[in-house]
């Protein structure tokens, strides 16, 4: 058997600055070599420990290694890896009915691919051909994917960097009660961000097909807008006669405590995409519309890996194992109980200005005095956090967010022990 001789970071540093693009950024100025992980604990090439609070951002919602999730996949390897859609295979079809029976709504009919951006660009080709019309509504601050379209609906600047995206785009101001576009206060402000979705819709030439939203955004900060939005948006797309694509990339399989985020606030979109957690950290994702919806796509489309035997066993693993182990409910008890852990720091440092999220997708928004950004201050408690055995993450427009997304199998033992550094870390904070 050979070995394969392991990197030191610097190395492997070294290596990606001569192979990779150079927008492939990482976190972290001393970025840790991770080699192996368990349960919701990673492994660096020097065995330090890490409890892991992001999971691959959102991904690895039975945490790393889980042996029922490795048994199913191996096997399948091991008896058939892949053939594509051209021929016929069990597990695509399973995993489809499971969709259709879990989402929320008359969502019926799933086309598999490879990842969210490949997800939202088939919903989007679904909804402008359903509707013959080629505008699309999006909201600011959004991400979507890195590709031409999915970037073009992407509201996020950190993540728009096509200088040329497709222009057929209205945004409208995201519903964001703590940084309120249009300088609201929640309570007083009749929804204005509603409105002004509302009013630009109105005054476009010609409607846009569908409205494009995480109901959660993700990358822009763990933002959740208030349920008076939602009902809002329901009575624009209808009245504007819009199909409504949710992203639920992010927020889909129990993350927020709920299967799907949509559920918290009664959606029913014409089409849903989902990845991420669904592969377990395997790349897996779809588009999943109603049959009305679908049923005006004629085709052909296709996608190499869409399908594949082994991710397909994959994504019906991590669903049976969500349900088996009660991982929703424990994402809504958890997170509960890790967000009030959460609001006690707040209380106690200034730093800290706001705390929000749903279930196990919460966010910590440090701020100056002055409530700008404190981004500086984030890469360090990020990178303290690091070096105390602790991954996190970094969201937001100003990069401010500190975004915790851990594995759902996590236990109140590990939310307090997260606590507790991340007291010690803003302890050595100077905060102004
Ligand atoms: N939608 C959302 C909400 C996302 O967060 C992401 C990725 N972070 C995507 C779409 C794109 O997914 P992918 O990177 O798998 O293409």
């Amino acid at each position: 058997m050979t070995t394969t001789k392991r990197l030191t970071p610097d190395e492997l540093l070294r290596l990606k600055e001569q192979y990779l693009i150079p927008g492939v950024y990482h976190f972290y100025k001393k970025p840790p070599h991770l080699v192996r992980g368990e349960g919701a604990v990673l492994y660096d090439s020097e065995n330090r420990k890490y409890l892991d609070f992001y999971a691959g951002v959102s991904v690895n919602v039975l945490g790393h290694g889980d042996p029922e999730f490795a048994n199913a996949i191996s096997e399948q390897v091991r008896t058939l890896a892949h053939t594509t859609t051209i021929y016929l295979t069990q597990p695509m079809l399973e995993l489809a009915e499971t969709l259709a029976a879990i989402t929320p709504g008359d969502l019926r009919k799933t086309f598999f691919c490879a990842d969210g951006s490949g997800a939202n660009e088939t919903a989007i080709l679904l909804a402008q051909n359903a509707k013959q019309r080629r505008g699309m509504a999006a909201l600011k601050n959004a991400l979507h994917g890195n590709t031409k379209m999915t970037m073009s609906v992407t509201g996020l600047d950190f993540w728009r960097t096509d200088p040329w995206p497709i222009e057929d785009v209205l945004f409208a101001p995201a519903p964001h009660c703590y940084r309120c576009p249009l300088n609201k206060t929640f309570g007083t402000c009749d929804i204005a961000c509603a409105t002004a979705l509302d009013t630009r819709i109105r005054d476009c030439d010609e409607a846009p097909a569908a409205m494009i939203l995480e109901i959660i955004q993700g990358n822009g900060g763990i933002v959740v807008p208030p349920p008076e939005y939602f009902e809002r948006l329901k009575e624009i797309v209808a009245k504007h006669d819009l199909l409504l694509i949710v992203d639920e990339v992010q927020t889909g399989f129990g993350r927020t405590g709920r299967m799907f985020a949509s559920e918290h606030f009664g959606l029913e979109p014409d089409i849903m995409t989902v990845a991420k957690a669904l592969g377990g950290g395997l790349p897996v994702a779809a588009t999943i519309a109603t049959d009305a919806v679908a049923r005006k796509f004629k085709g052909p489309r296709a996608s190499t890996f869409g399908g594949n035997l082994v991710t397909m066993k994959g994504g019906q693993t991590v669903i049976k194992a969500i349900h088996n182990r009660d991982l929703v409910a424990h994402a809504a008890e958890l997170g509960d109980y890790f967000k009030e852990k959460l609001l006690t720091l707040k209380a106690k440092h200034a730093l800290i200005g706001d705390v929000r999220g749903l279930g196990l997708m919460l966010g910590v928004e440090l701020v100056h005095a002055n409530k700008e950004p404190a981004t500086e201050h984030m890469d360090t408690v990020l990178e303290t956090l690091k070096d105390r055995g602790v991954l996190a993450g970094k969201t937001g427009s100003g990069r401010n967010v500190l975004t915790f997304q851990p594995p759902l199998v996590i236990t109140e033992h590990d939310v307090d022990a997260v606590c507790s550094i991340l007291d010690e870390v803003l302890n050595g904070q100077i905060e102004d």
